[in-house]
């Protein structure tokens, strides 16, 4: 049987390692993190990353661990509602609850924390790996899910271009019982009419909530030291005179866990396989926040992959058939994100009403 080895153990790594746990495929997972150092930030999740999650895991609880979003509604940064909109089994969760549940499926023998997995070159069509203590991994198929500026990729596709993208966010998590019950299951965004500014709140439990601001990069900077009091001020300064559910929260805020959020582009999508190397999620297809699919996408990429090496075909047809598979979807959430990113640096009056912030194929 063939040895599988992945390399990271975000969203598409662990969903790919429970797949093939599930499936009975000899694999190890390498992540160059701590086991308990998960950052970050949460994930929208329309209804079809629910129905995947659920082939592998136990659904509920999910559901223990997230909510479920009733309807977006969309607001100038004053207050004005703009417009509203129901939304279709969207649910939300924190990247850490994710990333635990998911981790729940795979046995502690066939994970690694701190290790950080390198393919070195390539020798009769075969990738060599090591290890940070140089240490060489044997494999037959690498799956490269070491996320968006994947330094696999960077290896294999040296000419690719990786471009910053205009927008980057401020996320973070909150305990604040009061405000959670106040937006009950909604999705709250704020624009600001110049464009190029929002704030989001969503209800992640009963009693802790997700907000996160979007900035257009060349109107609005943040002091690259990125400490808890630089991202304060930051925040302070741009959302300070917002409607007042807007500016208490960013004054009520602890920033201890705020995260900052630089986005990556690729100018073009490479490859999604190289020999015996193949890439999953933002290691293959970087998406723009905005199309609120990465980690659908990500799972998607896993079922696929799965269910292909489990017809045992010969790997490079395996693997051709992934990529023509995957990156068509892939490339209608690249243009729907680019559009998106586009439409919200326009001044408000000029964006189109009842967008939701959310790709669909
Ligand atoms: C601001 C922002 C907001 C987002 N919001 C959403 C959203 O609402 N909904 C949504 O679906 N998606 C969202 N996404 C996208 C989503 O985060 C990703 O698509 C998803 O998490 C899949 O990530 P991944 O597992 O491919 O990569 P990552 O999460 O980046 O994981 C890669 C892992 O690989 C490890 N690693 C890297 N190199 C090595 C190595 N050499 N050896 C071992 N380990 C290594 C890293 O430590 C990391 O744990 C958002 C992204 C951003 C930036």
């Amino acid at each position: 049987m063939s040895k599988v080895a992945i390399i990271g153990a975000g969203v598409s790594g662990l969903s790919m390692a429970n797949y093939l746990e599930k499936n009975n495929f000899d694999y190890h997972i390498y992540e160059r993190r701590t086991e308990d150092d998960v950052k970050g930030h949460g994930f929208i999740l329309p209804k079809e990353g629910i129905e995947y999650l659920s082939q592998i895991i136990d659904i509920e609880s999910l559901y223990k661990k997230g909510s479920f979003l009733k309807k977006y509604i969309c607001y100038c940064h004053n207050g004005e509602v703009l417009s509203e909109k129901d939304l279709d089994d969207v649910f939300v969760i924190s990247r850490s609850e994710l990333i635990e549940i998911l981790s729940k499926g795979v046995p502690s023998g066939n994970i690694s924390y701190e290790k950080t997995l390198t393919v070195d070159d390539f020798s009769n069509g075969k990738a060599n790996l090591s290890l940070d203590d140089k240490t060489s991994i044997d494999a037959d198929i690498i799956i490269a899910s070491d996320g968006s500026r994947s330094r696999t990729r960077r290896k294999i596709f040296e000419d690719e271009v990786i471009k910053a993208v205009l927008e980057n966010e401020v996320v973070n998590i909150i305990e604040d019982e009061e405000i959670a019950n106040q937006i009950e299951s909604n999705f709250l965004k704020f624009h600001h009419k110049n464009g190029g500014l929002t704030f989001g709140i969503l209800k992640l439990s009963p009693t802790k909530i997700l907000w996160y601001c979007q900035f257009d990069i060349t109107k609005y900077f943040i002091n690259e030291d990125y400490t808890p009091d630089c991202i304060k001020q930051f925040m302070l300064d741009n959302f300070g005179d917002w409607n007042p559910l807007v500016s208490s929260i960013i004054n009520g805020s602890s920033y201890e866990n705020a995260h900052i959020w630089r986005v990556y582009e690729l100018e073009k999508l490479n490859p999604f396989y190289h020999n015996n190397v193949v890439f999953l999620g933002d290691a293959a297809h970087p998406l723009i926040p905005f199309t609120s699919q990465g980690v659908t996408s990500a799972l998607k990429d896993s079922y696929t992959l799965t269910q292909l090496l489990m017809e045992g075909e010969n790997l490079q047809e395996t693997l051709k058939k992934y990529e023509e598979e995957r990156k068509p979807e892939i490339e209608i959430h690249i243009k729907n994100g680019r559009t998106l990113l586009n439409q919200f640096l326009l001044p408000l009056n000029e964006q189109p009403k009842n967008t939701l912030p959310i790709s669909y194929k």
